[in-house]
């Protein structure tokens, strides 16, 4: 979900669903859900104020706001069983087969076989006896300079391509990388259970420190012997710092930030009937809890601790999350302000790893900032790299129509040797994007969050399975798909239990949609690894939007 726009295509219920925006780029899921498990509900797109510049086209451009307008009615003409009308090249179409014959066995066997817990608990134990070295990153194959199958070059300096395969080691395993990481926001996906998550071939998942701040509290899940023991995951595991969640308590659905109360009008966008609830100053963030009401406080030590307890192996520092709508000098200040967070946030790390030298090594990535603003971007890289960071997340506000010069700007600027972890998206032309400048893991909510409202990706594009055509359509998903669901369900059954609300329609149109991701992304790493990269994303991208599909 990555869309600029802050929209919602209403014309069905059943498919309307807030959009995670890419100029937004959220981990996780925003800080109401905290207080309901139901669907965000959707709110007005903020509006420029009067006192905002004549908007431009250029992002550079300090004048520069992004358009927020209303999406006409989106017609659907996916047809996930219109074979004949895409033929893909008998080449690729061997390569494909293989790399998802391999995908298939390595969901259901190999390195994702399930662990006992002695088996774990030995694991750890050697982990801890590495320290540091238990965390590390290794550069399989790059993607080579020059020109694409297009005549297009790299989007860095000097036409470079940052993209490459690599392994991530964590104490609770490897990540092959490229991956796509699902999103289990409160220590579960909704609906889906651990070992189904394993079974779909995911490697590693990702929650929230902010959420589980608020419950059940870090203390508790440090007491269980840390997120993945209490949710029964063998793997390795992300939290998100939290600071996206604390900050968009701005304004409800959508953060909106100010200093103070009174100060910087032309970032004082709030969404029509919306109260401000959190204010940022030097030293953190003030915000009203949505469970309980209370005023809290979220900072850079304090994120740290949440996060050290919380006990993943991957960890994000707590940096200043600002929108398109704010201006170029907000931006600028707020990129200093997450480089002097993000010194606090190694300080305090060093810290607490001293303090907890029994627990296996958790990595500290920092996050760059900075917008659409090229210069701004840089800058915050080559701060963010100047720090004792693990690895890097690309995070902020991105637009999507240069999503993929974002990440070459950022990956310019950074160390080879260290993950980049791109927050929050999973439209698959920016996953293509993203992988080819230097994205190495990818994590959002938007497949489980549209699954459940009965959004269906195929290679075909986007469908919804709530539409009556399917009521008797007793074929799968997608058919050719390698998922549980696929493998066992039909439309007709997921249309009727997704109709009903029952919790199993969730579940399965959750898989698909899971294995779907995890698949394309072990698909572009085999592609890569074996010189195909252009010829899979062409092929892929071309058919899947063909008909104007969303996603
Ligand atoms: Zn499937």
């Amino acid at each position: 979900m990555s869309e600029h726009d802050e929209i919602f295509t209403t014309e069905d219920p059943a498919t309307a669903e807030p959009l995670a925006t890419a100029a937004t780029a959220t981990t996780g899921e925003p800080a109401e859900a905290a207080a309901s498990a139901a669907p965000a509900t959707p709110t007005a797109a903020p509006t420029p104020t009067a006192a905002s510049p004549a908007p431009t086209s250029n992002p550079a451009d300090p004048a520069f706001q992004p358009h927020y307008g209303k999406r006409k009615k989106e017609i659907q003409h996916v047809d996930p069983d219109d074979e004949g009308a895409w033929a893909t090249p008998p080449a690729l179409a061997e390569k494909i087969s293989e790399s998802d014959a391999r995908s298939a066995a390595l969901a259901h066997s190999g390195w994702h076989a399930i662990k006992t817990r002695e088996e774990q608990a030995d694991q750890l134990s050697h982990a801890i006896a590495q320290g540091r070295d238990a965390f590390g990153f290794e550069l399989k194959t790059e993607l080579p300079n020059g020109t694409d199958n297009n005549g297009k070059q790299g989007l860095g300096q000097g036409g470079r391509r940052h993209g490459r395969t690599g392994v991530i080691h964590t104490p609770h395993g490897d990540i092959h990388t490229p991956a796509f990481v699902p999103v289990a926001t409160q220590a579960t996906m909704k609906g889906v259970l651990p070992e189904q998550i394993r079974g779909l071939g995911a490697q590693c998942m990702l929650s929230n420190a902010f959420h589980l701040n608020e419950r059940p509290g870090p203390e508790l899940i440090d007491k269980a012997g840390g997120l993945a023991a209490f949710e029964n995951w063998d793997g390795p595991t992300y939290t998100d710092s939290g600071g996206f969640q604390v900050l968009s308590l701005g304004a409800g659905f959508k953060k909106t930030l100010a200093m103070d109360v009174t100060g910087l009008k032309d970032d004082d966008v709030i969404a029509e009937g919306k109260t401000r609830h959190a204010f940022v100053d030097e030293d953190g963030v003030t915000f009203h809890s949505p469970l309980s009401g209370k005023k809290e406080r979220f900072s850079a030590e304090i994120s740290m601790q949440i996060q050290h307890q919380l006990g993943a192996d991957i960890m994000f520092a707590f940096d200043e999350l600002t929108t398109l709508m704010n201006t170029r000098r907000y931006q600028e200040a707020s990129v200093e302000r997450t480089f002097r967070w993000a010194k606090r946030c190694v300080a305090e790390h060093h810290k607490l790893t001293q303090e907890r030298s029994d627990k296996p090594y958790q990595a500290l990535f920092g996050v760059v900032q900075g917008a659409n603003y090229e210069d701004l971007r840089r800058r915050a890289a080559s701060q963010i790299a100047s720090l004792d960071f693990d690895g890097f997340g690309l995070g902020g506000a991105f637009e999507k129509r240069i999503m993929g010069e974002i990440c070459a700007w950022i990956c310019d600027e950074l160390p080879e040797n260290k993950p980049r972890h791109v927050l929050g998206i999973a439209a698959v032309d920016d996953i293509f994007a993203a992988v080819e400048n230097g994205g190495d893991t990818f994590d959002c909510v938007a497949p489980a969050r549209v699954g459940r409202n009965g959004a269906i990706y195929t290679h075909d594009g986007r469908y919804n399975v709530l539409r009556a055509r399917f009521t008797d359509d007793f074929r799968p998903l997608e058919v050719g798909c390698d998922c549980y669901t696929c493998q066992h369900y039909s439309r007709a059954y997921v249309h009727h239990v997704l109709k009903c609300k029952e919790m199993t329609g969730s579940t399965l149109a959750t898989i698909h949609n899971e294995r779907f991701f995890v698949r394309l992304l072990d698909e572009i790493r085999d592609s890569i690894d074996g010189g195909w990269f252009y010829e899979l994303r062409d092929e892929t991208l071309a058919r899947f939007y063909r008909n104007g599909s969303k996603g």
